[in-house]
């Protein structure tokens, strides 16, 4: 592959052993009985994995997207729900760099990387969904803390985080142009105040616990309100495309566990393989979308290792992943028969995933508004 080496290539391969050791075995746990992924969460984070692409200084490995991009990938071909709680893991840390003081750095961010803590966001409201401007969880100061009350919906890990960061108004109007009036702050989730309310049982994603979060008059001192959140407030922005990552992973593991199928399933002494120059074939252009979308991923990971930072090219990329994981894993479901179609099999979930990753942290409708407002 154009974009490997050898130093990506050792990363790879351990990227892929952790997975397939830690990963696989807590797959199905994961979706069935929705099981805590927290442990292997803070295990990665003490392996280092989400170092990338931390600067050095923050105890980072550097900016090096493509290796950011290969965790991704090898996690989520054992499951596209640890891929996305992944994900989430290594898009927070650079947005925090920027809005955070360095004592929260110190206290909230370099424990979070180093898998001491788990952080989550609770922005999402019951009314005006993700539209920052409509948010009516509200914050209110009182002398040296900040008194915050109100709900969000649609959170992931709602029950299953030790922080919050959470988008509140502090104002009573909130200024378009530079955001003032919306301020994000570290909740913890063992405050009196804070609760965890239903657990949505979902379409796919299932093991990653999206569910509502209440704040009751909950006391934040000033110290952990974030003093530059505009770029966590912007977070629809280049990070987002790790969702490509994950996508990418999930397919390449459908077609090599369909091609595997093909080939061992006999019929009248042949294999469909051998027989079906149609099956081969449909699973060689599903190959070609894949190879075709893994240069558009990786381009634009090389293009954040050169300095370049561009939103619309990430968002194009998390446009792209949630409908190639839908056909990926319903032409593979075809071609797997009968045995495509039962769960166990490992692929009907990815047909499921793929719904939830178009939807969560913003839909691929409203990106559309982003890309004409840019033509
Ligand atoms: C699995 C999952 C995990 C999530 N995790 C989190 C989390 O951890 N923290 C958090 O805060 N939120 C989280 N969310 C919420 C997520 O960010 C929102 O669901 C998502 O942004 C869509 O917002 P909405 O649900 O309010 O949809 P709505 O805004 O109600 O949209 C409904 C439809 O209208 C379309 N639409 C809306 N606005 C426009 C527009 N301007 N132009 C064109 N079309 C538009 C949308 O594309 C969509 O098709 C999660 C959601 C999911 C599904």
């Amino acid at each position: 592959m154009w974009y490997m080496n050898e130093d990506r290539k050792l990363l790879q391969k351990s990227f892929a052993e952790f997975a397939q050791k830690r990963v696989r075995p807590f797959a199905k746990q994961l979706e069935d009985e929705e099981a805590s992924p927290k442990e292997i969460l803070k295990e990665m984070g003490k392996l280092g994995m989400f170092t990338m692409p931390i600067p050095e200084e923050y105890t980072g490995t550097g900016p090096d997207y493509i290796s950011w991009g290969l965790l991704l990938e090898e996690v989520s071909k054992e499951s596209a729900t640890f891929g996305f709680l992944t994900l989430l893991r290594q898009v927070f840390n650079g947005p925090l760099l920027k809005s955070c003081s360095q004592e929260q750095i110190e206290k909230y961010v370099i424990p979070a990387i180093n898998g001491d803590i788990i952080i989550g966001l609770a922005g999402n409201e019951p009314a005006g969904g993700n539209n920052l401007f409509e948010y009516q969880t509200k914050a209110v100061k009182d002398g040296d803390e900040w008194v915050i009350n109100g709900g969000k919906v649609l959170v992931t890990q709602a029950d299953d985080v030790d922080v919050f960061m959470v988008i509140a108004l502090t104002r009573d109007q909130i200024d378009f142009r530079t955001m003032e009036g919306l301020d994000v702050f570290f909740v913890h989730t063992s405050d009196p105040g804070f609760s965890a309310g239903h657990i949505e049982n979902k379409v796919g994603l299932n093991g990653s616990r999206t569910g509502s979060v209440y704040f009751d008059n909950i006391r934040v001192p000033e110290s952990d309100r974030m003093p530059y959140p505009m770029a966590l407030l912007m977070l629809f922005g280049p990070e987002l495309s790790g969702y490509g990552a994950i996508a990418l992973g999930g397919c390449e593991a459908m077609i090599a566990k369909t091609a595997d199928y093909l080939k061992k399933r006999v019929q009248m002494g042949r294999s469909l393989w051998d027989s079906y120059q149609a099956a081969r074939h449909d699973l060689a252009k599903l190959q070609l979308d894949v190879l075709n979308f893994r240069n558009a991923l990786y381009g634009h990971l090389m293009n954040r290792n050169c300095g370049i930072h561009d939103s619309i090219e990430a968002g194009a990329v998390k446009s792209a992943c949630g409908p190639l994981l839908e056909k990926v894993s319903s032409e593979c479901m075809l071609l797997m028969g009968g045995t495509g179609v039962i769960h166990e099999t490992g692929i009907e979930q990815y047909y499921r995933d793929a719904k939830a990753l178009q939807i969560a942290c913003f839909s691929d409708k409203t990106f559309l508004d982003n890309v004409a407002n840019s033509l």
